[in-house]
């Protein structure tokens, strides 16, 4: 581990292009379920799927708006781990980083990256049921006493701005993700365990275009034997040391 730690940093110090591909592991830290975890007490009974399906919310609108409302609710009162904050960090060190990310929480910007691509949306931005008008924060529906709040421009149910079960990622976010992976030298793969496609083929895609993968995580899984090396830990404890130690390497250097 301690050669692998050194390697790590050694790569990252040189890298002038970095993809750091995130899960929900990366906001364990600061207290984000994961999305069946989410479904405690009061919510144990319904099947996420349902809440997070097209199909589910026409059946049931204000149940799965009063979902997300708990799950917003959740995320408001987290704040950005030492994880989130050592990748932001990176930013002074590396001249091009890009973090894309599955989670939908805010919480990579919150701590002060600036360069984020939110592959499943986000549960802090609204849209129409029909997709035509994006954009909207809880500010603008906040009027609204109806539950879900209806389009402010054509009057339809409003609904988070997720990507649900069997729905498409956002074309153009998907698109800079796979150019971020394919210019990258360094990907950096924090707190997700490959299994929800098409996210969990980036690190494939950076490997095979010459990029060297780096991956966190507590757990030895299909990412952490993929990658060229593996730094087994929480990312809260593993990042801001490795950023440390990338710190000091171009420190030395310069
Ligand atoms: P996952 O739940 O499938 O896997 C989480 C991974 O994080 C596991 O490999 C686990 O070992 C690892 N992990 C746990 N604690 C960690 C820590 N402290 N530091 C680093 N790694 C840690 O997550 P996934 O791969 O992101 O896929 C789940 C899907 O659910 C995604 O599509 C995502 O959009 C969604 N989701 C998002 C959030 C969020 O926004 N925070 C939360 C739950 C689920």
């Amino acid at each position: 581990m301690r050669n692998d730690f050194a390697r790590a940093a050694e790569k990252i110090a040189r890298s002038s292009r970095l993809a750091v591909l995130t899960g929900a592991g990366v906001s364990r830290e600061s207290g984000i379920p994961t999305f069946r975890e989410a479904q405690d007490g009061l919510w144990a009974r319904f099947d996420p799927m349902e809440m997070a399906s097209e199909r589910g919310f026409l059946r049931n609108p204000k149940l799965v708006w009063e979902w997300y409302e708990y799950r917003f609710g959740m995320v408001a009162a987290a704040q950005p781990n030492p994880g989130h904050l050592a990748i932001a960090a990176l930013e002074e060190l590396v001249p091009n980083i890009t973090v894309v990310t599955q989670n939908i929480d805010g919480l990579h910007q919150a701590g002060g990256s600036t360069r984020v691509l939110e592959l499943h949306g986000s549960i802090r931005r609204y849209k129409c049921f029909s997709g035509a008008h994006t954009g909207y924060t809880r500010d603008d529906l906040a009027a609204q006493s109806d539950k879900p709040p209806r389009c402010p421009r054509c009057g339809e149910l409003m609904r988070p701005d997720i990507v649900w079960f069997g729905e498409y990622l956002p074309e153009q976010v998907m698109r800079d993700a796979y150019a971020a992976c394919l210019e990258a030298d360094v990907a950096l793969v924090v707190g997700t365990s490959g299994v929800v496609q098409p996210a969990a083929s980036l690190p494939y895609i950076a490997q095979e275009a010459g990029a060297t993968v780096i991956d966190v995580n507590p757990e030895d899984d299909e990412i952490s034997r993929m990658a060229d090396i593996f730094l087994q830990g929480m990312g809260g404890a593993v990042l801001p040391s490795l950023i440390e130690a990338v710190r000091n390497m171009r420190q030395g250097r310069s």
